[in-house]
């Protein structure tokens, strides 16, 4: 199944999407429920409840607003830096600069605080007089089903409750800047995610293609297989001593393509459209100003 979170009728709701990807049905949630979007679905599901049934009538998308499926998470966005080998290569002399650890030992894993998330096409906003680097990261996301602490790999995948998509918007002067990464990569509206859910039944991210272009320009395209630290890998890693929760997020990094790693480099100004498309999930585009 696919669940997005909307709003219609100026209320927040959980729905399902159709097969044909044209409109959404409304799950019978309370409002606490619809308010946290399909993180109330995951908990319903790890507490063993069976989900309700989509009622009433299909409305068509073009009618209603999407937010992030998960509009608020509970806690910091999970994050994989360096993650793609020609990712690792086109910006092993900037961000990756002195970093001489072998790409294949342990992730580089930082986080994006909550308040980043807007929805798959909302505006991503440019922090003028902060940042003139602004750049884009398409990147597969993975949303934690059963929580769980020293995840091993060879049961990592039973924890992945769907998949997402998310841009990594970062702000390269400021994440260059700091030897911590946390602030370049969180300013407000720097984590566009969605379109929906799509729950592990109906894909393995482990092998799909991401791309991402801007103002209609293919920059990234590669395939999740590529990855160095694959989905299992990263389970294991950011679950060591920490319990992953329900709904937490990880987002797997970002393939070769982003606008640094061009030459010159090239950064996001008023107006450029981002879109993100992942085979499975369907697509996201924001415009930033
Ligand atoms: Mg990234």
């Amino acid at each position: 199944m696919r669940y997005a979170t909307f709003i219609h009728d100026g209320s927040q709701k959980v729905g399902a999407v159709s097969a044909d990807g044209q409109s959404v049905t409304a799950l019978p949630l309370t409002a606490a429920e619809a308010e946290i979007g399909v993180l109330a679905l995951v908990t319903r599901q790890v507490q063993g409840q069976a989900l309700p049934a989509p009622t009433g009538q299909a409305i068509a998308l073009t009618q209603v607003r999407l937010m992030a499926p998960v509009p608020r998470p509970r806690r910091n966005i999970f994050c994989v830096g360096r993650n793609y080998q020609a990712h690792a290569k086109e910006l092993a002399g900037s961000i990756f600069k002195g970093n001489n650890q072998p790409t294949d030992v342990w992730p580089m894993i930082f986080t994006k605080v909550p308040e980043t998330v807007i929805g798959p096409f909302d505006t991503v906003q440019l922090p003028t007089g902060i940042s003139d680097q602004v750049d884009y990261e398409s990147e597969l996301a993975i949303v934690i089903g059963q929580g769980g602490r020293n995840i091993r790999r060879e049961d990592a995948m039973a924890h992945v409750w769907g998949y997402t998509i998310v841009n990594d918007v970062t702000a390269r002067d400021v994440q260059t800047r700091h030897a911590q990464w946390h602030l370049g990569k969180s300013f407000d509206t720097f984590c566009p995610m969605g379109p929906w859910v799509v729950t592990a039944d109906q894909m393995d991210g482990r092998d799909t293609r991401v791309r991402g272009w801007v103002n209609g320009e293919l920059r990234q395209d590669a395939s999740t297989q590529d990855m160095i630290f694959d989905i299992p890998s990263l389970i294991e890693t950011c679950s060591r001593g920490i319990t992953l929760r329900p709904g937490d997020i990880i987002s797997t990094g970002t393939p070769a393509g982003v606008g640094m790693g061009r030459t010159p480099p090239t950064y996001l100004k008023t107006g450029d459209v981002v879109r993100i498309e992942i085979d499975g999930i369907g697509a996201i585009e924001n415009r930033f100003a």
